[in-house]
């Protein structure tokens, strides 16, 4: 999962940083408000950890900003306690809040508890698809029809990121910071050559693909029906 972190104190962001990372997501960090929403709007975010009290805007105001184009997932952290501060956050959009000084095992907690209730697929640990095709991730295996499918850990990275949101449209360079994170440095064009051998691997007609469609102009998209 990509999460933005948005927090001006280096330490409590690091700490946030190094939990959410154990925990496998990418984390995007902002320092301020305006760094906060342009990386919100270059890339593809699924939650945001956001800080009430930054340098140059309030929390409340990125909140409002980002709920006025997304229902992405908000958890607002807050070093002010009082029951109007708080409705105040919720009011503003946010789903859920921490005080200052908070457990990082809480907000990791919390980050999972909102994800499974909002993206069942994007916490689930098996996922399974009509027409037989199955993915267990703690093994980081892939099955069609009980049959165990091989696949390059490249391949593997790409269906996962594809099969956690059927019916989304990727981009190539969407998918490749899914798949791997925002620190690749490659060519976006490798994701095609990963597609067609995913193909190869698990659809019944490659030339027909009834799980990975190509969407013309932009990129991937997954459509297996979750069974
Ligand atoms: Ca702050």
């Amino acid at each position: 999962m990509n999460v933005l972190v948005v927090e001006d104190e280096p330490k409590a962001l690091s700490v946030v940083r190094a939990y959410l990372e154990r925990e496998g997501h990418t984390v995007f960090e902002a320092m301020d408000g305006e760094r906060a929403l342009s990386l919100f709007g270059a890339f593809d975010i699924d939650f945001v950890v956001l800080d009430l009290m930054l340098p140059d805007r309030s929390g409340e105001e990125i909140c409002l900003k980002i709920r006025s184009s997304s229902q992405v997932p908000i958890i607002m952290l807050t070093a002010k306690a009082s029951e109007a501060d708080r409705l105040n956050g919720l009011g503003s959009g946010a789903d859920d809040y921490l005080v200052k000084p908070f457990s990082p095992r809480e907000l990791v907690a919390r980050v999972n508890a909102i994800m499974r209730r909002v993206r069942p697929l994007e916490s689930a640990q098996t996922l399974r698809f009509s027409g037989g095709l199955s993915i267990h991730v703690a093994e980081q295996r892939v099955f069609l029809n009980e049959g165990l499918v091989s696949l390059t850990p490249a391949e593997y990275r790409i269906l996962l990121a594809l099969a956690r949101r059927p019916f989304e449209a990727f981009t190539r360079d969407q998918l490749i910071v899914r798949a791997f994170g925002d620190s690749y440095d490659g060519y976006d064009r490798v994701v095609d050559v990963h597609i067609k051998n995913i193909r190869q691997k698990i659809e019944p007609n490659p030339r027909r693909p009834v799980y990975i469609q190509t969407v013309y102009g932009t990129g991937y998209r997954f459509e297996g029906e979750p069974s």
